[in-house]
């Protein structure tokens, strides 16, 4: 059973981290060494370098305090009527030849090289569930790409939510998507909960979904718990509830599968820091998205509460 919520109970901290971007060894403006001296300075704990079809050495960038991961975005062709895939690759070392590879055989390459595969800004690509719904063995999908709101089409949060309802669990991740120096950097990262800044940390807490994807809001909090409804008889019965607590917020949007969920905000003039939602529907899951004062998004992982949902 995926147990996310295992990241806000367990001992560790939280690591801030960018998965997705490029330096001069492909379209990126900034060098190798220029890329994740800028992460780092920005306050970050981890950069995963991903120049298209590119994987260079990065161990001379990581330091003490700084986890500098190899990758790569490779592009295989779609079969499936759309244009080529743009899929991150977090942890390879050796090139993927992926001109000719379905793109299954181009995640599976990923992870035999003991890498994780990300599904890039599909909005972006101008992917539909068709282009989407025959990929196997990715760990999640962009659900917020920093670099595509250069066009406007950035978040891909419905693109998610369907591989949710129809093909099964898959983690949102946001990312910057860093090609320049400015414009599409230190907005949009994930926040990792990990017992230490090691590789095999990371890899591991990514997996298990113990991150969540941001803007800028926080979550601080969030477990299962009981809580009381009105029923029909006037009374009350105990029901399970996700319960949340977060930086202060304007909107807390509980997220079910299909028409599942409830949005909670805060009134004129004042801030939200906690809300609950009560699991009453037959929830297969519940995610959440936070929005702060400055229009600013924040995503938890879906919280599964449904082992027939797996
Ligand atoms: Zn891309
Ligand atoms: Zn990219």
């Amino acid at each position: 059973m995926l147990d996310v919520l295992a990241a806000f109970r367990r001992p560790g901290r939280w690591y801030r981290g960018n998965v997705h971007c490029h330096s001069t060894a492909s379209d990126g403006r900034l060098s190798i060494t220029d890329r994740f001296a800028a992460y780092r300075d920005a306050g970050y704990d981890f950069l995963v370098l991903t120049d298209h079809r590119k994987v260079s050495d990065v161990s001379a960038c990581s330091d003490g305090d700084f986890l500098a991961i190899s990758g790569s975005e490779i592009h295989p062709p779609n079969p499936y009527g759309g244009d080529r895939y743009h899929i991150v690759a977090i942890n390879i070392h050796e090139r993927i030849p992926d001109e000719e590879m379905h793109p299954n055989e181009a995640i599976a390459a990923i992870l035999s090289q003991g890498g994780e595969a990300v599904i890039c800004h599909p909005y972006w690509c101008g992917h539909t569930f068709q282009d989407l719904a025959p990929l196997r063995g990715y760990l999640a999908v962009e659900v917020y790409n920093d670099t595509c709101m250069g066009i406007g089409r950035g978040y891909s949060e419905s693109h998610w939510d369907e591989l949710l309802d129809h093909v099964g669990p898959c983690w949102g991740m946001a990312t910057d998507d860093a090609h320049g120096t400015e414009h599409d950097c230190f907005h949009a990262w994930v926040m990792v909960h990990a017992p230490e800044l090691s590789l095999a940390a990371i890899l591991e807490s990514l997996r298990q979904g113990h991150f969540y994807s941001t803007q800028g809001p926080a979550f601080e909090h969030m477990e299962m718990r009981t809580t009381e409804v009105p029923d029909a008889d006037d009374g009350v019965r105990v029901v399970p509830a996700l319960a949340i607590r977060t930086s202060p917020v304007q909107a807390i949007c509980f997220m079910g599968h299909r028409w599942r969920g409830k949005r909670v905000l805060a009134s004129e003039g004042s801030a939200l820091v906690e809300a609950e939602y009560p699991i009453l529907n037959g929830e297969k899951y519940v995610r959440v998205e936070i929005v702060d004062e400055r229009g600013r998004k924040a995503w938890s992982q879906p919280v599964f509460l449904n082992a027939e949902s797996l």
